[in-house]
């Protein structure tokens, strides 16, 4: 097929799922209730913090879910993995603060050994009841040179317990079913939506700046995150924006048509 052609297709595509009442493009900012999951501490922040605080300011509510305790994150020996999880636990929690999210979740993983595992999708899936999030969004796992395992495995749990958790016999003791009406994948390298976060990139970058544990490596991060931004931004005509790739649940699972929307 073309280019014409494809984005011709993705067109229909996205006014026929308008009229079953999706619209990925305005579902950032139309869900009330939204889940961010994260393989470790800042990975919201980087991906989606601008979405979030800007959600959280419209009156939705906000979530986060750390599959892992950060343990791995320095560069510098003499630290503790026990210490180190101490402090971005802390370091989390201030930053999910600064960007109005309600409550932060753990699933206390090890850094750099998040399980592909039943347990931790099940694990993944109750929250996921529990908290019953409109949008999850999750990193995206089929991302171009994506070499972190806990970013893939995170990736590819969250878009499988989304879809198990609508079974009422998956799990059943773990609470009624629900499934989110969409998932949006950041650090993607295929981006559909582009989220308009002008006046809310400075909370991202404070938010990010609370994980001073991590400042060593972000200095360089935030300079190109503020580039990143203004380039999503050009697409949609913006100051600042960020790129997702948003796709309906139902079109994950048995429906070639993910890769063209
Ligand atoms: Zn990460």
């Amino acid at each position: 097929m073309s280019y014409e052609e494809i984005s011709r297709l993705a067109d229909l595509i996205r006014s026929y799922l308008k009229q079953y009442g999706y619209d990925i493009d305005k579902a950032p900012y139309t869900a009330n209730r939204i889940l961010c999951i994260a393989p470790h501490p800042d990975d919201c922040e980087v991906g989606a913090g601008g979405l979030l605080a800007k959600a959280s300011d419209r009156g939705a509510e906000t979530y986060m879910l750390v599959l892992t305790d950060g343990s791995m994150g320095t560069s510098k020996p003499g630290i503790s993995r026990d210490e180190l999880a101490l402090r971005r636990r802390r370091e989390q929690e201030e930053a999910a603060k600064v960007l109005g999210v309600k409550k932060v979740y753990w699933l206390g993983y090890r850094d750099g050994f998040l399980p592909y595992t039943d347990e931790a999708r099940l694990r993944i899936a109750t929250i996921i009841r529990r908290v019953k999030p409109d949008l999850v969004l999750a990193p995206d796992p089929w991302m171009m040179y994506e070499a972190h395992p806990d970013h893939r495995r995170a990736g590819l749990l969250v878009s499988e317990a989304s879809l198990y958790s609508g079974f009422p016999l998956y799990g059943p003791e773990t609470g009624d079913p629900w499934s989110p009406q969409y998932i949006a994948y950041y650090y993607t390298s295929r981006p559909n939506v582009y989220v308009d976060i002008t006046g809310y990139l400075e909370k991202k970058l404070e938010a990010l700046k609370k994980h001073e544990s991590q400042l060593e490596g972000l200095e360089p991060l935030l300079k190109l995150l503020v580039v990143y931004a203004e380039q999503a931004g050009k697409k949609i005509g913006v100051k600042y924006a960020e790129p997702l790739k948003i796709l309906p649940r139902i079109l994950v699972h048995a429906i070639p048509l993910a890769e063209i929307i």
